[in-house]
């Protein structure tokens, strides 16, 4: 089946013949007898047993999303944190080390320097671009590498298949954070990656109205994660959620090709003008990772940061300044929506740390949205003057 068909692709109901799956809004499933009860249990009868175990929404959802990511089998859970702290802590254990990448989303980034300190798990932070960069810091211990690729705010790019093949030689799993493309525009796994990660809040939700997270991989990974992470953990995707998160994917391939378009369009614009220093933005042609970008993505995706001369306060004056673009952080979402890291998402990091990576006083950070790109345009525009 085409990957647009697989999108849209909705299940037939086992009930009445509804279109779209009812929302199956209970906490708990009803046995006909204990010896249905005692199968469900011993996991030789597939039913449900109680929401927290499995939910026709959510598994609906999961089986969808492991599809979209060419994996075997997929997790969902209540945020994009709940899957990424989840996976990790499903794969880890004390005396493991894990080589992460510098540039990470924030939360991520406290979770591998800090949280996972208390458990004798011990990190490495690393810039690195390619398996070759990567390899140096690989020590005997190393169960895990973690990145993400475009990483946030910068878009700068991590070539997959090479890092996937230093770490397959020396048998260390990969995870990818794939929340700045989706599984429309980038398939980690088919990059020889282990286990992808998403914050569903984000392009596959698609309208701003749920936060959730999936966890996709091979199924060797996934059931014992299932068992262990999903059962004990409980962070769990409620199932109007993964009934909302199911609806918005049907949309997610012309969602990200209007996004995609006009972000190509305005960034093109941006680089030009006068008020703007520099710009980050995959599908320009002065890109500096262009190369790994043909190699392992489908488009440039729909997420722009571009450097305003002036620093901090030209920053903080354009937030104030836009009319159509929200003043909000999040991304991916159907309306255009601007944020300014120094004020907001990385005020916490001292000035001289945040520009060593790249997150000067006056980067903006852009998620282009579907509206009509001339009035996008008008809006910056007004705004930049
Ligand atoms: C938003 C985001 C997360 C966290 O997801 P939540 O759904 O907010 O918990 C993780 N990684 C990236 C790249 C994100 O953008």
């Amino acid at each position: 089946m085409n990957y647009s068909s697989k999108l849209v692709k909705v299940n037939k109901d086992p009930g009445h013949g509804s279109h779209i799956s009812p929302v199956y809004m209970t906490s708990t499933f009803v046995f006909d007898n204990a010896e249905v009860g005692a199968q469900r249990f011993a996991g030789e009868d597939p039913g449900f047993m109680y929401s927290r175990l499995g939910n026709p929404n959510v598994r609906e959802l999961e089986e969808k999303v492991a599809a979209l990511e060419f994996g075997e089998g997929c997790l969902a859970f209540s945020s994009g944190m709940a899957a990424i702290t989840g996976c990790l802590l499903g794969v880890l254990q004390a005396g493991d080390h894990v080589v992460a990448h510098t540039a990470l989303y924030g939360a991520t980034h406290t979770f591998l320097s800090k949280t996972v300190k208390k458990f004798g798990i011990d990190v490495t932070f690393v810039p690195f671009k390619t398996g070759e960069e990567l390899e140096p810091h690989i020590t005997d211990k190393t169960k895990v590498v973690y990145f993400e690729t475009p990483s946030n705010p910068t878009l700068s790019l991590v070539d997959m298949k090479s890092v996937a093949a230093i770490a397959k030689q020396k048998g260390i799993l990969t995870i990818v954070d794939n929340t700045f493309l989706s599984p429309y525009l980038q398939n980690p796994i088919l990059c020889g990656i282990d286990i992808v990660v998403h914050s569903a809040t984000k392009y596959l939700s698609g309208h701003g109205y749920l936060i959730g997270g999936l966890v996709i991989s091979s199924k060797e990974i996934i059931d014992p994660m299932r068992k262990e992470v999903q059962k004990t953990m409980g962070a769990n995707l409620a199932p109007m959620d993964a009934w909302l998160l199911f609806q918005g994917i049907r949309t997610l391939h012309i969602r990200m090709d209007r996004s995609q378009e006009n972000a190509q369009i305005l960034a093109e614009r941006l680089e030009k003008h006068k008020a703007i220093e520099k710009i980050y933005f995959p599908g320009l042609a002065s890109f500096e990772d262009k190369n790994i970008m043909e190699k392992q993505m489908k488009g440039p995706g729909a997420m722009i940061s571009f450097v305003l001369k002036g620093g901090y306060e030209t920053g903080v004056k354009l937030m104030n300044s836009v009319k159509l673009s929200t003043l909000a952080v999040s991304l991916g979402d159907v309306g255009t929506l601007i944020q300014h890291p120094a004020s907001m998402t990385h005020a916490i990091i001292p000035k001289e740390e945040r520009e060593k990576a790249g997150l000067y006083d006056g980067l903006v950070r852009f998620s282009v949205g579907i509206e009509d790109v001339e009035d996008i345009w008008k809006d910056l525009e007004m705004a930049l003057e």
